[in-house]
């Protein structure tokens, strides 16, 4: 049976050239590009809204009455699944891997305003937050409910379905672009895209330190979602940089910050900290190695996350 998806993304989303950009980074004319998820729409946009097609019509196919996730306290992904969940007119459980804050800032005000059923679980890693969605859900099972249980990130196989399209649409867009460049946080935009493509080589994920198994799950992601759409299994090694996220997830880097500031000053593109910011360190990195040549049509992946932006610290952070 192939895999069935709800609309609730807003699509095909622009992809744009950088051309101030690729100019500050040694880039020839008409070789950077930025494909616009960050403009997906649904609640404030970003890249979960095209999983959450798949995963909505999934969960509603199985007759499911509830979705289950979670994430760190500034989840883009849950915001999104919360509002998602509105949208189909299901319910929502989310759980947040921290203390409920004294003050909301960025996701948090709009996790409130989209009103899922929030579980603060207090600080947990990232299998500690695996863990903690489970028992929602076996939670939810006792009280007679029927719950669909979607790993952080949306990242199950069905979810990577979104991005397998999104590759589609990219090759629609630019039909000679060599190279993807995208944040890797559970993995599961980066197997979407391989998967998409057939092969690694096409896409470089630069790794923001959610999950310590990238290089494990990327490649048998990407195999699992395109033998659920008939593709033939990718060829190629994975790439992932995992030089860029700094001590820990969401750490504040110098280049991340560069990163930030060279988009916000050169193309008016508004980064967030966590994900698009370093992906574009890494983009930059590669670029000044030589592992991205002058001359390659490379796209960076815009993912959204810009709520994040308006959390204390980070906000603190971009004053200076
Ligand atoms: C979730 C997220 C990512 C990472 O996507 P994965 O598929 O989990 O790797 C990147 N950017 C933003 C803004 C996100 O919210």
């Amino acid at each position: 049976m192939t895999p069935s998806k709800v609309s609730l993304a807003h699509l095909p989303t622009p992809l744009e050239p950088m051309e101030r950009l690729g100019a500050e980074l040694g880039f020839d004319p008409g070789c950077l590009w930025v494909k616009r998820d960050d403009c997906t729409g649904l609640a404030g946009g970003g890249n979960k809204a095209r999983k959450l097609e798949y995963l909505c019509a999934d969960a509603m196919a199985l007759g499911c009455d509830t979705l289950v996730t979670g994430g760190g306290r500034q989840s883009n992904h849950v915001r999104m699944t919360a509002a998602a969940a509105n949208k189909v007119g299901l319910r929502c459980t989310v759980v947040l891997a921290s203390p409920e804050p004294a003050h909301p800032t960025g996701n948090v005000v709009l996790d409130h305003l989209l009103a899922p059923d929030i579980v603060w679980a207090g600080p947990l890693d990232y299998y500690g937050t695996e863990a903690a969605i489970e028992q929602a859900c076996a939670d939810l099972e006792a009280e007679g409910r029927r719950p669909y249980r979607m790993p952080v990130g949306g990242a199950s196989t069905v979810g990577a379905l979104g991005y397998v399209d999104a590759a589609d649409e990219l090759l629609g867009q630019l039909p000679d672009l060599e190279l993807v460049v995208v944040a890797d946080g559970s993995g599961g935009t980066h197997a979407g895209l391989v998967a998409g493509f057939g092969h690694h080589g096409r896409v470089l994920g630069v790794d923001v330190g959610t999950r310590p198994d990238l290089d494990e799950q990327v490649p048998a992601k990407a195999a699992e979602a395109a033998a659920l759409v008939g593709r033939r299994r990718p060829v190629g090694d994975v790439q992932i940089d995992h030089e860029h996220f700094g001590d820990d997830y969401g750490a504040m880097t110098d280049e991340c910050r560069r990163a930030i500031d060279a988009a916000a000053r050169l193309e008016g593109l508004v980064l967030d900290p966590v994900y698009a910011g370093k992906a574009l360190a890494g983009l930059i990195a590669a670029r000044a190695s030589g592992r991205i040549a002058s001359d390659q049509k490379t796209v960076f992946v815009h993912t959204g996350g810009m709520p994040a932006l308006f959390a204390h610290a980070y906000a603190n952070w971009i004053r200076g």
